[in-house]
Parts: structure tokens; sequence; C-alpha cells
């Protein structure tokens, strides 16, 4: 009934539309000619602008997106959320803005000379207890003051004035990092018979840019070979966010593919997502968040038989899988014995244990990474030839990561990756054991992800913060990771304790206790508008530096 008087009624105004029109047209058919077209153009623009967005998000996002954004066209509301948001982010900065007091804002007048050393030693006491506290974030065991920590410093200080670029003046860095490549490829199989040419790579200034690079070669390797204009790129959802970076600073399109039941790269759903337009799939070995592998050699023949790149994520695992399988631990192939992996990005930084600043970046052959150079022919400053994305690079601390290797060598890894790897095993078995709380799927190495299907586990995250401890905090599921260092390894029954503990205190006091980032954690994961929460990341970080 109703629907029927609602279709008459839009007939009957439609034919009085139709009325109008035609006598409009009739009068003005010129015009109308030239109008129709431009019309109907700018409605495929922005019906062609709606299906793209459509494509890069999702149509839940997309219809979300489109709502928040009606919603805050209402009078007040875009204000009143705006003042929610500041409170987030005020409190996510804690006390930030006091802290800045007394901070040097110009040039002391009068050059302070040696003094400043006493101030910065002053200011360094002021940072939080890492030693033995914190979850990844300082690799190296020890202090600063003896043995590999000290010897890394000097290291460094010794070439602090070097820069590769100048490779006539500074033959020495320039040895180094190509040794510094060449040892790393060496335990990640370039010693094997692998096929497909000579692998070769170079130092970057982290993981992060390693993988910038190898996504900026194969998108240009690609474009070569296939023709690809278009690039595509397919990222398990566990794999780093540096992939988001790549993404946003080449241009290329991201699919995140949710991963299976064991929290793996998920093949299948990967294979689904390949097109003409991919030029790259990655695996991690293993993935940040719960220190899994993904199925390395399934999606190597993955890549090989559709002819795609495929890079392995080694970044955390790169200096302790390949001594974890010669002392018996059971680690599946990762690295260039398996066909079909391009390239290989390892963090020197991390398990390394070199100074903060230092990867590796690897390729299957030197066609792939040429893509990765830049070379200037054109400059009034003269040729100009670049490999990474920093033009001048700090000698020292290649010199750093080639001690740190050097030093260790490889007796010194394996007892390394002996104690993460068992310290590691005590941290799981001990958090199987509190009832309360359950592993995210099961860790291959030294990283131990855990959540709890009865408590708020960022509550307990944040009582082990008020603890002294800095663990990290994810989603999908909300769980918390500890990834054991050497500084933690002396440390685990205490930090068994204190867990056991934390989760006693949240048992007894359910509902938010702790007034640290638990609710607002909680929060962000649950709020559907995504916008939003990335909204309030770029203010909280446009507010702290
Ligand atoms: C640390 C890490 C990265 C990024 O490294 P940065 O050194 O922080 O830039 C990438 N992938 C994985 C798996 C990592 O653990």
């Amino acid at each position: 009934m109703e629907f029927s008087s609602f279709s008459s009624s839009f007939i009957f105004h439609f034919n009085r539309f139709r009325t109008i029109a035609n006598s409009f047209l009739s009068q003005y058919e010129p015009l109308a000619l030239l109008i129709v077209p431009l019309i109907s153009l700018l409605i495929a623009h922005a019906l062609r602008s709606f299906l793209n967005i459509l494509h890069d998000k999702g149509l839940k996002a997309t219809i979300l997106g489109f709502l928040m954004t009606s919603i805050k066209l209402v009078p007040g509301v875009k204000s009143y959320i705006d003042a929610e948001k500041k409170k987030v982010v005020e409190k996510m900065q804690s006390d930030g803005k006091s802290k800045r007091e007394g901070w040097q804002t110009e040039l002391p007048s009068t050059g302070l000379g040696t003094s400043i050393l006493e101030k910065m030693r002053e200011e360094k006491r002021k940072d939080v207890i890492w030693q033995g506290k914190c979850s990844g974030t300082v690799y190296i065991g020890g202090n600063e003051s003896e043995g590999h920590f000290s010897l890394i410093n000097e290291a460094c200080s010794m070439f602090a004035h070097t820069n590769p670029l100048h490779m006539d003046v500074f033959q020495s860095v320039v040895r180094f990092e190509a040794e510094v490549v060449a040892m790393t490829a060496a335990f990640l199989g370039s010693k094997e018979k692998t096929s497909g040419g000579q692998i070769c790579g170079n130092m970057t200034s982290g993981g992060t840019e390693s993988i910038l690079l190898a996504v900026k070669s194969a998108r240009d390797y690609m474009k070569s070979k296939k023709g690809i204009t278009r690039p595509e790129m397919i990222i398990p959802e566990s794999g780093h966010s540096a992939y988001d970076k790549a993404a946003q600073y080449f241009n290329i399109k991201l699919w995140r593919v949710p991963v299976n039941k064991s929290f793996q790269a998920d093949v299948r759903a990967t294979r689904r997502h390949i097109n003409k337009n991919t030029i790259l799939i990655v695996g991690s070995a293993p993935g940040y968040p719960h220190g899994i592998i993904d199925p390395i050699e399934e999606l190597g023949h993955l890549a090989s038989s559709y002819g795609v790149c495929f890079h392995v994520d080694l970044c955390l695992g790169g200096f302790v899988l390949p001594f974890a399988r010669e002392l018996g631990y059971h680690i599946p192939p990762c690295d260039f014995s398996v066909q079909g992996v391009s390239s290989i990005s390892v963090d020197v930084h991390k398990y390394g244990l070199a100074p903060k600043g230092t990867s590796v970046v690897l390729y299957r052959n030197h066609e792939i990474r040429k893509h990765q150079f830049v070379a200037v022919t054109e400059w009034s400053g003269g040729l100009y030839v670049s490999p990474t994305m920093a033009g001048s690079r700090p000698g020292s601390l290649i010199a750093g990561a080639w001690a740190a290797m050097m030093s260790l060598g490889k007796d010194g890894y394996l007892r390394n990756t002996k104690a993460l790897m068992e310290g590691s095993k005590s941290i799981q078995k001990g958090i199987e054991e509190i009832a309360e709380l359950f592993v995210v799927g099961r860790p291959d190495m030294t990283i131990v992800a855990f959540g709890s299907d009865v408590l708020d586990i960022f509550e307990v995250n944040d009582i082990m913060s008020s603890k002294g401890w800095h663990l990290n905090a994810l989603q999908r599921p909300n769980s918390i990771h500890i990834c054991v260092t050497l500084q933690l390894v002396p440390a685990v029954d205490d930090f068994l304790k204190d867990l056991k503990e934390s989760v006693e205190t949240v048992k007894k006091n359910p509902g938010p206790i702790s007034g640290g980032l638990a609710p607002i954690y909680g929060a962000a994961g649950k709020m559907p508008d995504r916008g939003m929460v990335q909204e309030l990341l770029v203010d909280f970080m446009d507010g702290t530096c």
C-alpha cells in the first residue's frame, strides 16, 4: 500500500520532470547538446572516484567513511568530536607538555664546551630503566661500559667522521659494508646452490629502509619486466607496517590479507589476490606481532608459478633462525635456499647486536638490485649515483655493525641464540601455566604474544607498566607480546612473577582500574571509524615532535 503510493507519486514526479526537461531541451537544444555530455562526464568521474575508494577500502569502510563525513556536517558534531579527540590525544601524551619546560630552543650564545658532557649524562639518567625491563628495544646484553656494548661504542666513535658516499676517501667503511652484506648473505643461503644469479645487497638505516628499498626495486623491476604500471602488492595482516609506508610512498596498491587459524600468512587467500598488476608478495620469518614464521616455501612456490617477486622479512629472525636451526631447533627453510625468494631484509641492529641504524637488504641477483639505485646524469653537481635512500650515510654505524659481527663470530651468535631460545621457551611455558592467559598461536622464536578470554589484557599490561615493564600492545586479537632480548634472559623469573601478580590484581579488580592506556587501547580497537583512529595517531605524533 505504502510502497505503491510512493511509487505512483514517484512516477508522477518523474513525468513532470520529463515534461519540464523536454520543453527545456527544445528551447536550448544546442546548449543542452553541450551540457549533457559534460554532466555525464562529471557523473562518470564521481562514480569512478567512488568505485576507486570502494576498491581501495572495501564496502564497509567506504560506507562508514561516507556516514562519518555526513555526520560531521551536522552543526556541533564536528567540534564535539574534535574536543573528544583532543582529550584522548592529551591522555596518550600524558604530561608531555610540561616535560618541555626548560628545553633549549636556541643556540647557547657562548658555546659550553666539554661541560655539556655532564649535562648529557644527567639527561640520560632521566630515561626510564630499560635494562632487563623492555620487550625488544635494546638487544645488546650487559651494560654500556663493559663487554660487547663498550666495544660497539668504541668502534662507532672511531669511524664517526666517515661516509661511504665518498668511497675514494673512506675505503675502510666501503669494505666493512661489503663484508657485512657478504657475511649476512652467507648464512641466509648465498653459499648454497641457489639458482637465478648472484646474491647481493646493501646496508641501510634499518628494517623499514630495507623494506622500502626491496618494494621500490620490485616495483621498478616488474615495470621493466612485465610493463606493470598500476602495481599492487599482497601482505599478510601480520606483516610490518613498513609495507604500508612503502605503499604510500611509492604509490602501490596494498592488499592486506587476514592470517589463517595458526596466525600465519594464508597462502590460498594470497593466491586469490594475485592479478596481472601484482608485483610482490611477502612472508615474514617471523612476523613482528606473534613471532610466528609464515609458510615461506609455499609462498615461494606461489611466487615462482605466477612470476611475481617475493620478499622475506627476516628483520627479526635473520640473526636467530639460521643459528637456531644449527642448534637443532625445528626451523623451516626461509632464506634464499627457498625457490622464488627474490629479496630479504635482515636487521643487524636487532639480534645482530649492532648499533641502532643498521640493517641489510639482499637480492637474489644484480638484475633486481639495479632498480634500487638512483643515477643522475644532468645535475650541475656532477654525475651522481647513490644506492640507498640516504645520500650521505653514517660510516660509524657500518663500522659498528662490522665490529659486532666480527667480534661475536658464529660461536657468539650460537651461544646467544641458545640463551634467547631457552629464555623464550621458559616464558612461553610460564604463561601457559597462568590459567587466565593464552599464548597466541605457536611462537617459533623469541617473541611470545599472549591474551586472555577472561580479563582485559590491556589492564594487565598497564599493571605490568606500573611495575616498570615495557611490553607491546597488539590487536586482532587483543594481546601483548614480549620480545626476548639478552637483557631479558636473566629477568625471566621476575617477569613471570610480576605477570602472575598483575593477572591477580586485574582479576580482583574487574573494570578499569589502572588509569593507564588500557581504556584507550580498548576503545581504539573497537572504534568502527578507522579514519578517526588514524587522525588520533597523527595528532598524537604531531604534538610529540
Ligand atoms: C623491526 C621489524 C621491521 C622494521 O624494522 P625497523 O628497524 O624498526 O625499521 C620490519 N619487520 C619486522 C618483522 C620487524 O621485526
